[in-house]
């Protein structure tokens, strides 16, 4: 039996891979790239079959963000040409849930702010949003505003939002490379709070800021151990007037390696190919199926993506279904 049938064998029954093998699923062989993937997909399809969930973000705070974080256009330390705007409008966030069921076939809305986290105030401004968009359409809302209390976070899910999304990005080790402004215990705590509170989590890293092989070894090992339910893994997509604008792109390769990884060590969660997607990757994105169930349309917070029409077309073609 092949090592990759036995990883997959081994992730069906509920059992953990060990470090050693983690780390050979990030050393796969490009010659073995196929055959990891096929045993991968065993694993994919038994939590979520042919389904892709579409998701859509809404970035309803732009910029003027006090936070350092070196892969982000919005922080401090950014001179990126982005735009820059204050919190949208109630009509604004709601439209921006119906264009993602209606047009873009969205199962998920990511409602996004810049920021350290939210004032009480922007709870209750979200809340009564959330509440209007509960009302009308049947999606699932994931809020990712930064750091947050047990107390705001409740307050979330008692509007009906479902998720709340605060990345891990990386290492603990590596964290103070990326950023001096929170440390990754705050990451942490926010994931702890949410969990408090009774919601589902959302939390996943960046692979490409110049982190080791053992960093995303720990990254994925702590995703695994805090049991998060929906796991974006972001390739980094490097913006001019960023500190990390001059990082290589991630070879498609170590892309599926790194969600296959993920997907093995996280049976049944959600696992979704996020940003960079086709800047890394491009025509060759479609392969992400095999190991993830997810991936965004419609663009990122602050650089443009696949279209919705284009992904459906893709989906559609390599005979997926879309999850509604
Ligand atoms: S990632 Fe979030 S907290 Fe960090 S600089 Fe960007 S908007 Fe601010």
């Amino acid at each position: 039996m092949s090592i990759y049938r036995e990883w997959a064998d081994q992730a069906l029954a509920g059992e953990t891979l060990t470090r050693d093998a983690a780390r050979e699923c990030l050393q796969t062989p490009p010659d073995d790239i196929d055959e990891l993937l096929n045993e991968v997909f065993r694993v994919r399809q038994e939590a979520w079959g042919k389904r892709v969930k579409i998701c859509v973000l809404n970035n309803i705070r732009s910029g003027l963000c006090p936070e350092d974080c070196s892969y982000c256009s919005q922080s401090n330390v950014s001179t990126a040409d982005i735009s820059v705007y204050p919190l949208k409008t109630m009509e604004a966030i709601y439209e921006g849930a119906r264009q993602a069921h209606e047009g873009a076939r969205a199962k998920r809305y990511c409602i996004v702010a810049s920021g350290r986290g939210p004032t009480d105030k922007e709870i209750d401004y979200l809340a009564g949003c959330i509440q209007k968009i509960k009302a009308d359409f049947p999606l699932e809302i994931c809020c990712s505003l930064g750091l947050m209390d047990e107390d705001k976070a409740r307050r979330l899910k008692d509007a009906g939002a479902g998720w709340v999304n605060h990345n891990l990005n990386s290492s603990e080790r590596f964290y103070p490379n990326i950023c001096t402004t929170h440390t990754y215990q705050d990451r942490v705590n926010t994931i702890q709070a949410v969990k408090e509170a009774g919601m589902h989590t959302c939390s996943g890293g960046i692979i490409g800021m110049g982190e080791t092989e053992d960093d995303v070894l720990d990254l994925a090992f702590a995703i695994r151990d805090l049991d998060i339910d929906s796991i974006p893994v972001n390739f980094l997509h490097p913006i001019r007037g960023t500190p990390l604008s001059d990082r290589p792109r991630t070879r498609m390769e170590n892309g599926l390696r790194t969600l296959s990884l993920f997907r093995l060590l996280n049976p049944k969660k959600d696992i979704r190919a996020a940003g960079g997607r086709e800047f890394n990757f491009g025509g060759d994105s479609w392969r992400v199926f095999y190991p993830a169930n997810s991936i965004f349309v419609e663009g990122y917070l602050t650089t443009g993506g696949q279209t919705a029409a284009d992904a459906h077309r893709m989906i559609e073609s390599m005979g997926f279904e879309i999850e509604r």
